[in-house]
């Protein structure tokens, strides 16, 4: 065991002895741990990102509580975020305000009359991520990714995917039932009896099986040359007037002549369905999506029954404390303001200088590996080392921090808080659009536990979050670093030679 400055960082207690560490190595270092270890029942799993998440929101909630008390200059990122937290942390105002905050999105729904309103309602809540049935984004093109471009992709199910409207088996069935049930109760809560609400679940399951039928799966989603079809904005319109295109990017503020279209059946199949699904259903439907996607901003019944259904999908036994929840969601919504808190007190310039060592140092060591391959060529070698080489390397934290001077926060009302921050995200995304793109610009935020491989630019990206034991500590030895971060580092750089980073340049 390897000691630095009095503290323990292999825990060796999950040692299976009685193995042969040569015939087992799994079963030898995890043994113990794996058949005695079981899942807190306010977490859906447990593993080493689930380990440190826990630990790293409590962290957080740390700086929310504190900030959130503190008295801070109106408009800074301190007053957001503290005022953010504070007004997700008050159950009492948000439980007496019930669904009022949605009746006005009700009422939009309620007045629609024909497809060009249908669609009008669309556009709309696509600009503060209310997303039900086009899925529009803005980012790098796969095939020419110094440049945003408009994306749309399959959407509009409520289930997490496909397979689950179509499998038979008991648990994919006590999940359909259990959503269909969340459904109801959705219905129920905002003024519907229960036999309403109960046909309206059946007529929101039935758009979207239908919509699911078009989807792709998940293996097919992971084939990236079949999911890029740029396409002319005036061949899209013609195939899809019903949807109509040309009203849509206008009245989304989109400027573009083409989009690149994921999924081109899920289109093909919502332009019909558009027509033969009366619009009635379609306003049953839409509501249906609202309420699921506000369900857990909502009072405490709207809550419990968003956490009734996760409970069935995920295994979670019981809800997250509101501290926990509302750290998640700060990170979700002011993810960047609450990063630069965070880097203030849990990183440092030396950690930033150690780690970059390590992945400079793991850089190498893969490089060696693949001048050691016997069956690739040496002209194949050539070309994986300079891909390897000319990777871009993110450590921490971004240069420069997102912009919220846009979001306005105040205490008393933490629905139109959270409207605020998506609608500012929107308006920031929509921006990209037709520009170059952005080499600086992260895609999660510090204090996530996590690391990724982003193909489009050639980077590996490891935030604040994940750097902290056991996967790295500054004051550790390199043994440790390396048995932890370096297979992160590891990981991460062998996804740009796997299935999908190989097809990229
Ligand atoms: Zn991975």
């Amino acid at each position: 065991m390897l000691k630095t400055s009095g503290k323990k960082y292999v825990a060796i207690t999950g040692i299976d002895s009685t193995l042969r560490p040569g015939d087992d190595f799994f079963q030898y270092v995890n043994g113990k741990w794996y058949d005695s270890i079981s899942i807190p029942a306010s977490q859906a799993g447990v593993g080493t990102y689930m380990f440190m998440n826990y630990p790293q929101r409590i962290r957080l909630q740390g700086i929310l509580d504190s900030i959130s008390q503190s008295k801070n200059p109106a408009g800074s990122i301190a007053q957001k975020v503290g005022d953010f937290y504070a007004s997700g942390m008050d159950t009492i105002t948000i439980n007496k305000r019930g669904y009022e905050p949605i009746k006005p999105l009700f009422a939009k729904i309620e007045a629609i009359s024909d497809l060009p309103s249908l669609m009008n309602f669309v556009i709309n809540e696509l600009k503060v991520n209310n997303p039900s049935i086009i899925g529009f984004t803005v980012s790098p093109d796969e095939k020419n990714s110094i440049m945003n471009i408009a994306q749309i992709y399959q959407t509009g199910i409520g289930l997490p995917d496909r397979e689950y409207y179509f499998k038979s088996d008991s648990s994919t069935v006590a999940i359909q039932e259990a959503y269909k049930k969340y459904l109801t109760t959705l219905f129920q809560q905002t003024g519907s009896n229960a036999q309403e609400a109960k046909k309206n679940a059946n007529v929101v399951y039935d758009i979207d099986k239908k919509l699911a039928v078009s989807h792709k799966t998940k293996v097919e989603l992971r084939d990236v040359q079949a999911n890029y079809n740029k396409m002319a904005v005036t061949d899209l319109a013609k195939r899809h007037v019903n949807i109509n295109w040309n009203t849509f990017l206008n009245n989304l503020g989109a400027q573009t002549d083409s989009i690149n279209v994921g999924q081109l059946s899920y289109y093909d199949a919502l332009n019909k369905l558009l027509k033969t699904i009366p619009i009635n259903n379609w306003k049953i439907y839409l509501k249906a999506t609202s309420m699921e996607r506000y369900a857990d901003d909502l009072s405490k019944p709207f809550a419990d029954a968003s956490f009734e259904y996760t409970k069935v999908l995920s295994g979670q036994a019981v809800q997250k404390s509101r501290g926990e929840k509302m750290a998640n969601v700060l990170d979700n919504y002011l993810g960047e303001a609450l990063g630069e808190l965070y880097l203030k007190k849990y990183f440092s310039e030396d950690a930033k200088k150690r780690m970059l060592v390590l992945v400079n140092n793991l850089q190498k060591a893969y490089g060696k590996r693949i001048d050691k391959l016997e069956w690739m060529s040496p002209g194949t070698k050539q070309k994986a080392k300079e891909k390897l080489f000319a990777m871009t390397k993110k450590i921490g934290y971004p240069d420069k921090w997102g912009d919220y001077s846009k979001v306005n926060i105040i205490r008393a009302t933490y629905f139109e808080n959270m409207v605020s921050a998506t609608t500012a995200a929107y308006q920031f995304q929509l921006a990209k659009l037709g520009k170059p793109v952005d080499k600086s610009e992260w895609y999660t935020t510090t204090p996530t536990v996590t690391a990724y491989n982003n193909p489009t630019a050639n980077e590996i990206v490891f935030p604040a979050g994940i750097l902290q034991p056991p996967y790295f500590d500054n004051n550790a030895d390199d043994a440790l670093n390396y048995g932890g971060i370096g297979m992160v580092i590891g990981h991460e750089i062998t996804h740009t030679f796997d299935d999908q980073g190989a097809q990229y340049d």
